[in-house]
């Protein structure tokens, strides 16, 4: 079943309720993996890595990291709605292809 990815880097997205530790949150795409159908998103799902002792690093020590997410726990973040919404193709100004807030209008690719 393939989800298709309306979500690139750079969007600024909101993770759906109930997604663990990252519900409700928005944060900006960094990196897509559109074969894993999963994102990185900044601020988003952050897992602990542990560090061991090593010469270099002789505390040790805990270092933060984003991890992946999948795009199906995510809603593109529309600004005058302010909350996460559904997105529907629309034509920009200039006459681009954009997508758009269903909502709203609000168009996402400027
Ligand atoms: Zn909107």
């Amino acid at each position: 079943m393939g989800t298709r990815c309306h979500i690139r880097r750079n969007d600024i997205v909101i993770a759906h309720k109930g997604t663990p530790a990252s519900g409700g949150k928005t944060g900006k795409v960094l990196q897509v993996f559109p074969g894993r159908g999963r994102v990185i998103v900044e601020g988003l799902n952050y897992i602990h890595k542990t560090l061991r002792k090593s010469q270099d690093n002789p505390k040790g020590g805990i270092i933060q990291k984003e991890a992946s997410i999948a795009v199906s726990n995510l809603m593109l973040y529309c600004p005058h709605c302010k909350k996460g919404v559904r997105v529907a193709r629309g034509v920009s100004e200039q006459g681009q292809r954009s997508r758009k807030c269903k909502k709203c209008g609000h168009l996402f690719d400027g």
